[in-house]
């Protein structure tokens, strides 16, 4: 009862923050989305109550059929999968990936199908 409860008022948890244009002309609920899909790609822990269920599965989904979009790894070093630029410590392609490429970031998990299948 109290799960099935979670479930559907996750999706809009977020609803009530204020969504405002960040510089790069993404929105605070996107930011999100792009932290958490870095986080995922560099395989970080991530906090799940910062983005709904649904930009989670889509997150997912993303990642799964976009495997070298963020990441390329060679001889074990990590580059930036967009621009190929690096080699950088994890931290730093994380830095680097939600500074300079959010925009890019939020458009591609945007445009990509939502799952049809449940968590
Ligand atoms: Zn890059």
């Amino acid at each position: 009862m109290k799960k099935a409860y979670l479930l559907v008022a996750m999706p809009f948890k977020n609803a009530n923050r204020p969504i405002f244009q960040r510089g790069w002309g993404t929105s605070a609920l996107e930011y999100d989305v792009v932290r958490y899909t870095v986080r995922v790609a560099l395989r970080l822990s991530v906090d799940d109550s910062t983005v709904s269920v649904r930009d989670a599965a889509r997150v997912l989904r993303f990642l799964r059929e976009n495997p070298d979009y963020l990441v390329k790894v060679k001889k074990g070093m990590l580059y930036c999968g967009v621009c190929g630029r690096g080699p950088f410590t994890k931290r730093g392609l994380y830095l680097h990936l939600t500074r300079v490429h959010a925009e890019e970031i939020a458009r591609a998990v945007r445009q990509a199908p939502e799952s049809l299948r449940k968590l």
